[in-house]
């Protein structure tokens, strides 16, 4: 059977298949990652190339990692006229970032780019801060109501687990909204482009991320709840003042560094 090097296949939905088509999303895309020599740039999810293209015809050079084996062949023969590729055929969450950068000798922290599959964009959020020390920078497009949820701030409604989880090691600024006409097929909701850049791990001052994560897990759990009542399992109403926050606070009323602050003085 010889493979085709067009892009044939009908988009698949079980992969979070939505192809950008906007040539003015893809170029404030790249805009935004302003690629500068020397970069290791590392995109997630290429697909059928809307931005594995654009971006190598400006850095020459670029790792992908996409786990649909129908797209490899095309994507390969199609980016030889646009520059160097190497194509990593797996699923994103078993690609170990922190390798990745160390194959690209010293310094070379990971910039990931990406398009991401929206089933899978939490896990995808989770599994890059394991490796956050490897990682420079994120681009991510996503559903604009994750990355509303990431970017909130205290007091607002979506401000939950997710912000806290991801604040806490990243600054997060989301950038520009994406509608849903620009992909496709098109997706139900509106889209949004995300950066995220990793603290430098020096000024983390969470001591023990499994506690911590314990921690805004369930102050979360039951958001009508009350830090005592949240927190029942993890402390008593006497530590969580000893950390500076209020008993009958509710965890959306709490800011990251109060967290990181509970979660350290449980340590002992
Ligand atoms: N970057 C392309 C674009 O903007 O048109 C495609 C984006 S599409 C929303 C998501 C891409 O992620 C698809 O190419 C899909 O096959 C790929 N993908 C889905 N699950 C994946 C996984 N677990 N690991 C790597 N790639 C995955």
């Amino acid at each position: 059977m010889t493979r085709s090097t067009a892009f044939t296949e009908p988009a698949k939905k079980h992969l979070g298949q939505h192809f950008l088509h906007e040539r003015g999303i893809i170029s404030k895309i790249v805009q935004a990652v302003d690629p500068q020599p020397g970069d290791r740039l590392v995109e997630i999810g290429p697909g059928q190339g809307a931005i594995t293209f654009p971006l190598l015809d400006r850095h020459r050079e670029l790792t992908v990692i996409e786990f649909d084996r129908d797209l490899i062949f095309p994507l390969t023969e199609a980016a030889r006229a646009h520059g160097t590729l190497e194509v990593i055929h797996r699923d994103v969450l078993t690609v170990d970032f922190t390798a990745l950068a160390h194959n690209g000798g010293d310094n070379a922290r990971l910039r990931l780019v990406g398009n991401l599959p929206y089933n899978l964009s939490s896990p995808i959020l989770f599994h890059a801060l394991e490796h956050a020390a490897a990682i420079r920078d994120m681009h991510f497009m996503l559903q604009k109501e994750v990355v509303d949820r990431m970017a909130a701030a205290p007091g607002s409604k979506v401000y939950g687990r997710l912000s806290v989880m991801l604040q806490a090691y990243c600054q997060v600024t989301p950038l520009f909204t994406v509608p849903p006409g620009a992909f496709r097929p098109p997706p139900k909701v509106d889209s949004a482009v995300v950066r995220m850049v990793p603290r430098d791990p020096a000024t983390v001052d969470v001591r023990d991320h499994a506690k911590f994560e314990a921690v805004v897990r369930d102050a979360f759990g039951q958001r009508r709840k009350t830090l005592r009542n949240a927190l029942s399992q993890q402390c008593d109403a006497a530590a969580i003042e000893a950390a500076g926050l209020r008993p009958d606070a509710r965890a959306e009323q709490v800011e990251v560094a109060g967290f990181v602050r509970l979660a350290n003085s449980l340590l002992g």
